[in-house]
């Protein structure tokens, strides 16, 4: 695996690596196995793999843990060496920096919902440094999580925007056998924080499983769908989280909660 640190190293590695197929897995780092099955998912549709880690602080409001993002990058390269990567792109690009590239506006009808509505700004700074970064890299492929399934969304209508020439894969979520999302804040929940933080997918589980029986009966739809919802966000408050939001889109419940002030986002299909 190369590592490029800077634009120059980028631009030689490209030199070599454009007469392959190129998949492109953007990431914050503090890798874990969720992160590492995109890197499966890469290799099974191109010949070249390069991942990116970048903690890009145009996606961090103000009062957001940017300072406090977990960040170990020689456990990350440990990691990644474990794996087939080809090229780990890891710019130290600063705010000044980015605020001079290309700003895109994510699409307001994606973007003002969900975490869109707690998170200020959040997915303009996503859809500008994932733009940035297929510009720089000309990836023929992109993988992203459903992990981040509103972000999936705003990247694939970006793309169709634009009509940019990478095509957007979407991977499936990796969970801990708890059923708890693989996420690098995880590693921020105390142990009686994680056993609360497994009631996320286990409600969501039921949650699903009550919606698809209703949508089987079809019957008032969408009242019976937000009593569901209603329901579960009252029991979560009830033991002790924030809820910031449980909603039902794109045929999916989407959550973010607050477990002991660790904010974390989880979703199901139904
Ligand atoms: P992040 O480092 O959190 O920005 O995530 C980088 C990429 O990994 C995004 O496309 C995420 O959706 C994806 N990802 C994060 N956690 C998981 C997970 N548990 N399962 C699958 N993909 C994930």
């Amino acid at each position: 695996m190369r590592i490029l640190y800077n634009l120059e190293e980028l631009e030689a590695a490209k030199n070599e690596y454009k007469q392959y197929s190129i998949a492109f897995i953007p990431t914050m780092g503090a890798l874990h196995a969720g992160h590492l099955s995109l890197i499966d998912k890469a290799n099974s549709v191109a010949e070249k793999v390069i991942v990116s880690i970048f903690v890009n602080p145009l996606q961090f409001g103000p009062n957001e843990d940017f300072s406090q993002y977990p960040r170990d990058i020689d456990r990350d390269i440990n990691l990644l060496k474990s794996k087939k990567v080809d090229y780990l792109f890891c710019p130290n690009f600063t705010k000044d920096e980015l605020l001079k590239i290309k700003q895109l506006q994510a699409e307001p009808k994606l973007a003002d919902i969900l975490c869109g509505k707690f998170r200020k700004g959040h997915f303009d700074g996503v859809v500008t440094i994932v733009n940035y970064f297929f510009e720089l890299i000309e990836p023929d492929y992109a993988i992203f999580g459903e992990k981040d399934y509103q972000q999936l969304k705003i990247i694939e209508t970006m793309v169709n925007n634009l009509s940019l020439n990478v095509k957007i894969l979407a991977a499936e979520i990796l969970r801990e056998e708890s059923g708890l999302a693989m996420s690098s804040r995880n590693v921020y929940l105390s142990q009686s924080s994680r056993i609360k933080a497994d009631e996320i997918y286990k409600n969501l589980c039921s949650m699903s499983a009550e919606i698809s029986k209703i949508l089987a009966g079809d019957i008032e739809l969408n009242k019976k769908i937000q009593r569901i919802i209603d329901s579960y966000k009252e029991k979560f408050i009830n033991s002790g989280f924030e809820i910031d939001y449980i909603e039902y889109h794109w045929s999916r419940i989407l959550i973010a909660a607050r477990v002991d002030g660790v904010r974390l986002i989880d979703n199901i299909g139904v």
